[in-house]
């Protein structure tokens, strides 16, 4: 599973990076996952982020 934000989506609202700033950061005025924590979907602060992004930009896919 891998984590990603979609620049076309995000706004910037910073949420997820309050929410996870071990996983999220912002790039450009734009939420981004930083580079290295693409799979660290087990914290429960990433779930968070994911389910609460304001613009639904934080997308998880599967890698199989
Ligand atoms: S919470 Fe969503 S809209 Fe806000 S910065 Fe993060 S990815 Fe962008």
């Amino acid at each position: 599973m891998r984590i990603s934000v979609d620049p076309e989506q995000c706004y910037g609202s910073g949420d997820c990076v309050h929410r996870a700033p071990s996983v999220f950061t912002k790039v450009g005025g734009l939420g981004a996952v930083i580079p290295g924590r693409e799979h660290d979907l087990d914290l429960p602060r990433v779930r968070e982020a994911v389910e609460g992004c304001p613009a639904a930009a934080i997308t998880v896919t599967r890698e199989d």
